[in-house]
């Protein structure tokens, strides 16, 4: 990517890396498919271009949340038609029909979602292509196993024989998967295998059965079933620490957050810094202000923790984080206003990394990456 004028702030996105890691990732799944997770505009990193990325590196599948997201991929260029696009989050009234003309694999939990599918393949003139999701623990979407499974199975194979539907894959998700050992998730595979096999007793023939997130498909092979499902992996981050570092996994973290320094100045000893005076300079210094704020999706909760590289060295978030700017005190340093400043990137030149600004706003990588802000220019390299 060109630039034609310095930017304020910018997040490079390196598709070599994602291209890298998810190929480590398909080693991993060893023959499984994978289904590259690009929900959440690929969990701030862009939908397009880490959708293309992926395919390259050889995912056979691509998963979003909404319908939107999907339907905005299968119509964009450069995503092969062969390519499957799978979303899961319907809500009532969502646009069915155009789900099935741009054959999307579509999620059904319950019985109101199957009527509005098979309505609207009726009214399409041609099958949709439908995944039944169990709640096999998750106590999130899903059918429930019993006799809702059951009625559910019961009426899609109906459909199915009507030539309404074709019933593509039977799946779930984790709740623990980030926590190895945790008794639910031999819980919850146990009760996914329960579940597949009632469906399939009764006839279902799904292409594709899964269950595998990132932390699943990296430390629990018996869970990889016909794919796997990575999101937060393929952007290097790790699921969580337990599970390792990124460098310990084979991955690299793809996105670095920059932002030009705005402002050097020189302040005396007892200087109050930002809304509330939380920080106060303990002597004569130097105050650098960073263009970036909770507008663009770094965490208040931040304020006085929040980390940053400037010039070479470590340097913490003096006071709160404002909507749209933050001040560091750079103690004797002067850099040039324009110097660099490195909020975060995969940490190998020196720099914090998402997973350092998620223990200091007290949440997790992926909330970190994910809401960086429309107003930060993505840069992919
Ligand atoms: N599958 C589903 C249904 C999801 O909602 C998500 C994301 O939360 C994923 C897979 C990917 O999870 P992870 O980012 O932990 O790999």
């Amino acid at each position: 990517a060109q630039r034609t004028a310095p930017l304020r702030a910018r997040a490079e996105i390196d598709l070599a890396a994602l291209r890298a890691n998810v190929r480590a990732l398909r080693e991993r799944a060893r023959g499984a498919a994978v289904m590259a997770v690009v929900k959440a505009d690929a969990y701030g990193h862009g939908a397009l271009p880490c959708a293309r990325a992926a395919v390259a590196a050889g995912a056979t599948w691509l998963g979003t949340a909404t319908p939107q997201e999907a339907l905005a991929l299968r119509a964009a260029d450069g995503i092969p038609a062969d390519v499957r696009i799978m979303c899961w989050l319907w809500t009532p009234g969502g646009p069915w029909r155009e789900g099935v003309e741009a054959g999307l694999d579509m999620s059904v939990s319950g019985m109101w979602a199957l009527a509005e599918v098979t309505e609207a393949a009726r009214l399409a003139g041609r099958p949709a292509r439908v995944q039944l999701k169990a709640d096999t623990g998750l106590g999130r979407g899903g059918c429930q196993p019993g006799e809702d499974w059951a009625e559910l199975v019961g009426e899609a194979l109906r459909a199915e024989r009507e030539g309404l539907l074709r019933i593509t894959g039977l799946w779930s998700h984790f709740a623990c998967a980030d926590e190895p050992g945790h008794p639910s998730i031999a819980a919850q595979l146990t009760r996914f295998r329960e579940m597949v096999a009632y469906a399939e007793g009764q006839g279902v023939r799904p292409e594709v059965r899964h269950i595998a997130n990132s932390p699943a498909t990296l430390t629990l092979p018996e869970a990889h079933f016909d794919l796997v499902r990575p999101g937060i992996a393929m952007y290097g981050i790790s699921p969580s620490p337990e599970i390792g570092t990124p460098a310990d996994l084979g991955l690299r973290p793809v996105m670095t957050l920059t932002a030009s320094v705005a402002l050097v100045k020189q302040v005396p000893g007892g200087h109050g810094v930002s809304y509330g005076h939380r920080y106060t300079t303990p002597g004569r210094t130097t105050l650098g202000l960073i263009p970036l704020g909770y507008a663009d999706g770094i965490p208040r909760h931040a304020s006085s923790t929040g980390p940053v590289l400037v010039d070479g060295k470590w340097r913490t978030v003096a006071g709160r984080i404002a909507m749209d700017q933050f001040v560091v005190d750079l103690g004797g340093d002067e850099p040039q206003p324009g110097a660099e400043a490195v909020l975060f990137g995969p940490g190998d030149r020196g720099e914090p990394t998402a997973e350092d600004w998620a223990q200091a706003a007290g949440t997790i990588a992926y909330e970190i990456v994910t809401r960086i802000g429309p107003r930060v220019p993505r840069v992919h390299l």
